[in-house]
This record gives structure tokens, C-alpha cells and sequence, in this order.
């Protein structure tokens, strides 16, 4: 049995999440332990910092969707291409069910569970006033600072933003970025079939790296993910006080790709990290290793995204 992933609670266990408020983050029996979580490091940088340094689309968004609201960049990565980003999120800290060890983003802390979302509508108007100015698009990415399925209104966010992207750019594809963890409420999941393209991360060693909450414990989520029409893996590699480069937690993790069977597999090393201070990217000659091993026992060709090495 694979050890870094444990089977599912039971079913009564699954996702406690309850949805459907309109304010607020959605009320989970784990906003206790979020708001306990100590707060520490990531601090969000400015979009001039972001703009003039190297890294992954999922970093340079960490950054710009903490600075500029809504609607951030157009931002220009090798994954994505030129694509304009649409975070849900309540500013300012994260909202997520997971904890990775490598996040930029500061936890929620005690007392800001009244935070307000951003509503569909809003989200829907705000990206069809900035679609006119964004120039040339690849995509239209939906992502920001915590997990953008745990929108109490996520059907009808979704449904903003394809009725905004559709009638402002008709070719350019819209895709999403989320940890997955909410793939077992099946509203969720039909919303997130909607769109052009489904991101999931998944990390080697996802326990110890990822975190989860006692609500979306790893088992569950990687069961739920084969009921998605598709799905792109993300996975993170990371080396130092916690890492995932090593032997068994790799040989773990190509199992469960070979399992999935994803339509692609994109892995990368953080190049800047704001989460625990002793945690380092992995070297590229890594990075290569377990893309070849991915290749050669699951036939499967990832994408790989080490741009440290092209760090001036
Ligand atoms: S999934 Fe991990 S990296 Fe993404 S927002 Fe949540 S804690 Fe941060």
C-alpha cells in the first residue's frame, strides 16, 4: 500500500465542509484549527518584485494575485503561456484546506472568519471590464491565495467567469489551479468540468508536504480526483527540512500518476519559497531524474519546470 497516501475515512468523515453560505469563507470544522495555525512568513511581494523575477506561473501568481485584487497580471510563465489571472479569494490571507510547507501565502488568522467573498457577479464583472485591456491571452487562469473551490458560490463563479471569457475572448481556454481537495462535492466537481482545463496539484509525499486538514485527508481527495472528465497533475518537488525527493516518496508518487493516468503531468521546483525557512527548491538534475522515472514506468511524459537554472 502506498505510504505517503492513506486510504479514505469513511464516507461520513469525508469533506465536513459546509457550503452554501453567500459571505464569509465557507464554515468547516477545521476553521478552529485553521485560525489556531500560527502565523508565519510568506509575506506577499509587490508587483514590481514579481514582474522582474524568475519562477513558475504558480509563483509569480502567489505574488501578483495578493497585490492586485480580482484580476492579476496578464502573467507570462513556459506553463501558461500569457494568461490573465482571476482570484476569488477574500483578501488578504490564505483560505485553504491544505498547509504546504512551501506556500507564500499567511494563514487566515482568529477572527477574520467574516472576511467577505467577492461574489459571482463581481468576479464575473471584474474580469469582463479587464479582458478589453489585457491584450494578447493564452489563457484565462482561475487561481489565488488559498483554494478557489472553496467558494461558497463556486457553481456560480464559474459560470461568471465562463459567461465573461466567452463573450470577451471565445477561443482563449479557461483553467483552473486547485488542490482538489473539494472534487468529492459533486456540485464542485460539475462546475469545475465547465471549464477548459483542470490543474491539480499533487505532490510526492503529500501528507507530510501538503499538510491537509483533518477534513480533506489525502486518501479522500485522490479517490474523488478519477471522477473528473480530466485533469492535469501539478506536483512540486521540494528538498531540506521536509523533501520529497527521495526514493520511496518518488516511487510512491509515479505509482499514483500511473494509476491516475492524468492528461499531463507538469512538475517543478519553487524558486522562491515563503513558507518553512529551512526548505530549499530541488535541483534540476532532480527534477530530470524523476520525470524519466515517471517516463520510463508509467509511459507518461511530463513537463518539467526548473527555471532556477535560468535565474541571472
Ligand atoms: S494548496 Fe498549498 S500552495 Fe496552494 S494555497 Fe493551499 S497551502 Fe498554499
Amino acid at each position: 500500500m502506498c505510504r505517503a497516501f492513506q486510504p479514505p475515512l469513511l464516507p461520513s468523515a469525508r469533506c465536513a465542509t459546509e457550503r452554501g453560505a453567500t459571505l464569509g469563507p465557507p464554515a468547516t470544522v477545521c476553521d478552529a484549527q485553521a485560525a489556531a495555525r500560527s502565523l508565519r512568513g510568506g509575506t506577499p511581494l509587490a508587483v514590481s518584485q514579481v514582474e522582474d523575477r524568475p519562477g513558475t506561473w504558480l509563483e509569480r501568481m502567489m505574488a501578483a494575485s495578493h497585490a492586485k485584487g480580482i484580476i492579476y497580471g496578464p502573467v507570462s510563465s513556459s506553463q501558461f503561456g500569457r494568461s490573465l489571472g482571476v482570484d476569488p479569494l477574500p483578501p488578504p490571507y490564505r483560505v485553504c484546506t491544505y498547509d504546504c510547507v512551501y506556500c507564500a501565502f499567511r494563514h487566515l488568522p482568529p477572527g477574520l472568519r467574516g472576511t467577505r467573498w467577492p461574489t459571482p457577479g463581481e468576479v464575473g464583472s471584474a474580469l469582463a471590464n479587464a479582458l478589453p485591456e489585457a491584450g494578447q491571452l493564452d489563457s484565462i487562469t482561475l487561481s489565488g491565495h488559498g483554494e478557489p473551490t472553496l467558494h461558497p458560490r463556486f457553481g456560480s463563479l464559474v459560470a461568471e467567469v465562463l459567461s465573461a471569457a466567452r463573450h470577451a475572448r471565445p477561443g482563449v481556454p479557461v483553467r483552473i489551479v486547485t488542490n482538489g481537495s473539494m472534487v468529492c462535492h459533486e456540485d464542485v466537481r460539475r462546475a469545475l468540468d465547465l471549464l477548459d482545463e483542470r490543474i491539480v496539484k499533487l505532490d510526492a509525499g503529500a501528507e507530510r508536504v501538503c499538510r491537509p486538514d483533518a477534513c480533506h485527508p489525502l486518501g479522500a481527495v485522490i479517490a474523488a480526483l478519477p471522477r473528473l472528465r480530466d485533469m492535469t497533475i501539478q506536483s512540486c518537488f521540494i528538498e531540506g527540512v521536509v523533501e520529497n525527493t527521495d526514493a520511496d516518496s518518488v516511487q510512491e508518487w509515479v505509482d499514483l500518476i500511473g494509476e491516475l493516468q492524468p492528461q499531463a503531468v507538469q512538475i517543478y521546483t519553487p524558486s522562491w519559497l515563503g513558507g518553512e525557512a529551512d526548505v530549499v527548491p530541488a535541483p534540476g538534475w532532480r527534477l530530470d531524474e524523476i520525470a524519466a522515472q515517471l517516463e520510463e514506468q508509467s509511459g507518461i511524459h511530463p513537463s518539467v519546470y526548473n527555471e532556477i537554472s535560468q535565474s541571472p
